[in-house]
């Protein structure tokens, strides 16, 4: 997953950037940029967090009243600087841009790219191709003036040859700004108008936690198919260009963005409350003798505090977290990973001693997470030790930018609960049904008829998403497992 920030104000924009970026760090902690525009381009980008990428020297550099932000976790890409966002090209005007997504075609229109249009893509990333694609068409057929028009058909371009998910934030230099997602908005983007000033300030972000922040008062979605378009002297210009099936990602709610955000005019923080009250009704027909319920920190927090309430029982944080490792899976390799969650949780145990223990996660992915938590629970003294995820059993891999890891890896895949309760040492796993686990998250918007559920089914609704593509993701993530060692390819 990435974080994607764009904001056009009327005085110097890269406070306001830098404090939205902080509230994204989340979605991404493996690259940050900062690009901003006066009369040129200024451009910081980094492999690290945001506060290690950014000092004063960079701050006070990256002048304008335009800026991009970017936080990564790398999709396809080495890692490397190179493939770090945002991006610009000097032609036509200067274009700048950045996104939140995985585009599925990256190879071909890359390649389609260097043969037809002798345009040479020199990262990994696709947002490179996606910012050519939207040039070319001003390039080549634009009419003579450049109006929002122009820039809504670039974007109708874009959909007729991007595939994947993505949400987008581009700059055309001396033009204006706009913000769009894909077709069937799969990754989610916010618009935020401050009225505060004379002329209004205008933000893109992919959560609306950063505009919240950053003093945005009206903050909307971006609609799927649709665009948003600020031109220069700040007039606002929005189109619907095209209507596919809505299908924002479940996945969202279930444990990326913080709980504070809205996404869809969910809030994920209810969404996750819900789910708990919904697993707690499953693991009441299983009549288990259970003592106490625990979170794994920090996503499970509101699910679990839901499920004691819901089953009556004691609620305890009895694992607590060191604040200052990051999040495990983006832990460089497996064995770092494994043994990282040691470090990064520790038991209290007086919470476990002589109990019968029920763990609640959102989700299970390998198992390694799970088993080091149960083994860890066990030897602080627990009895029993019972496990719920508050998502269904995960089973594909996530093509539209979230690390799911190859199919292979899927300690669900063709495993019975039972089966997996043996594999991560479990007296019981119990899962969140598919259909409660995607009501729950429609409750608080019920015009979303169906989520992206694609890991969890392995329909993938893009329609385009063939057993090629997916082998070739396989291929990729081995490869840049095996040259690379050193992170976990992914969004
Ligand atoms: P695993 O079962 O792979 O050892 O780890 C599962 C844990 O990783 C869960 O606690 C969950 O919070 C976290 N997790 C959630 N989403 C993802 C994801 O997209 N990729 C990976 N690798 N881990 C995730
Ligand atoms: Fe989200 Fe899963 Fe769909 Fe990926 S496959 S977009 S993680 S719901
Ligand atoms: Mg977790």
């Amino acid at each position: 997953m990435c974080g994607v920030i764009g904001i056009y104000d009327n005085e110097e924009v890269i406070g306001k950037i830098y404090t939205a970026m902080l509230t994204i760090q989340h979605r991404g902690q493996d690259s940050s940029g900062i690009l901003t525009f006066d009369k040129r381009y200024h451009v910081k980008k980094g492999n690290g967090l945001v506060r290690d990428i950014f000092d004063q020297y960079n701050i006070d550099r990256l002048k304008g009243n335009i800026g991009i932000g970017h936080t990564r976790y790398p999709t396809v890409g080495e890692g490397s600087v190179e493939d770090a966002q945002p991006f610009w090209i000097g032609h036509p005007f200067g274009i700048a841009g950045a996104h939140n997504g995985n585009v599925t075609n990256f190879q071909e229109l890359k390649e389609e790219l260097l043969e037809k249009s002798h345009k040479m893509i020199n990262s990994n990333c696709d947002v490179e191709v996606i910012l050519n694609i939207f040039a070319e068409y001003i390039e080549r057929y634009q009419e003579k003036e450049f109006t929002p028009e122009t820039v809504f058909k670039a974007v109708k371009y874009v959909y007729r040859r991007v595939k994947g998910s993505y949400s987008v934030v581009i700059h055309i230099a001396g033009k204006g700004m706009v913000g769009f997602r894909d077709p069937f908005g799969l990754r989610p983007l916010l618009f935020g108008i401050n009225k505060d000033r004379l002329v209004p300030a205008y933000g893109f972000a992919s959560e609306s936690v950063s505009l919240d922040v950053t003093g945005f008062t009206e903050i909307m979605d971006v609609e799927p198919g649709s665009a948003i378009f600020i031109d220069h002297s700040r007039k606002v210009f929005q189109k619907k260009i095209t209507t596919k099936a809505f299908r924002p990602c479940i996945f969202e709610y279930i444990y990326f963005a913080r709980p504070d955000s809205y996404l869809n005019k969910i809030n994920v923080y209810n969404s996750r409350v819900e789910l708990g009250r919904r697993l707690a009704k499953k693991i009441k027909r299983q009549n288990l003798e259970i003592d106490v319920v625990v979170p794994v920190p920090d996503s499970a927090r509101a699910a679990a505090i839901e499920i004691a309430r819901v089953l009556k029982l004691k609620y305890r944080e009895g694992l607590v977290k060191n604040r200052y490792i990051g999040r495990t899976f983006i832990m460089p390799g497996d064995s770092i990973r494994k043994q990282s969650i040691r470090y990064k949780l520790n038991p209290i145990k007086d919470v476990f001693r002589g109990k019968n223990v029920l763990l609640i996660d959102d989700s299970i992915v390998r198992g390694n997470t799970s088993q080091s938590i149960i083994q860890m629970v066990r030897n602080a003294g627990a009895k029993k030790v019972y496990f719920g995820s508050y998502s269904a059993p995960l089973t594909n891999p996530c093509v539209y930018g979230i690390d799911m890891q190859t199919k292979g890896e899927f300690i669900a895949l063709d495993s019975t609960p039972e089966q997996i309760a043996a594999k991560i040492t479990a007296d019981s796993v119990i899962y969140q049904d598919l259909n409660e686990m995607e009501q729950g998250v429609r409750q608080q918007n019920k015009n979303i008829r169906s989520f992206c559920k694609a890991c969890f089914t392995g329909i993938y609704p893009t329609g385009d998403v063939s057993n090629e593509i997916l082998a070739q993701i396989e291929r990729e993530r081995y490869s840049q497992r095996k040259d690379n060692g050193n992170h976990t390819p992914n969004m």
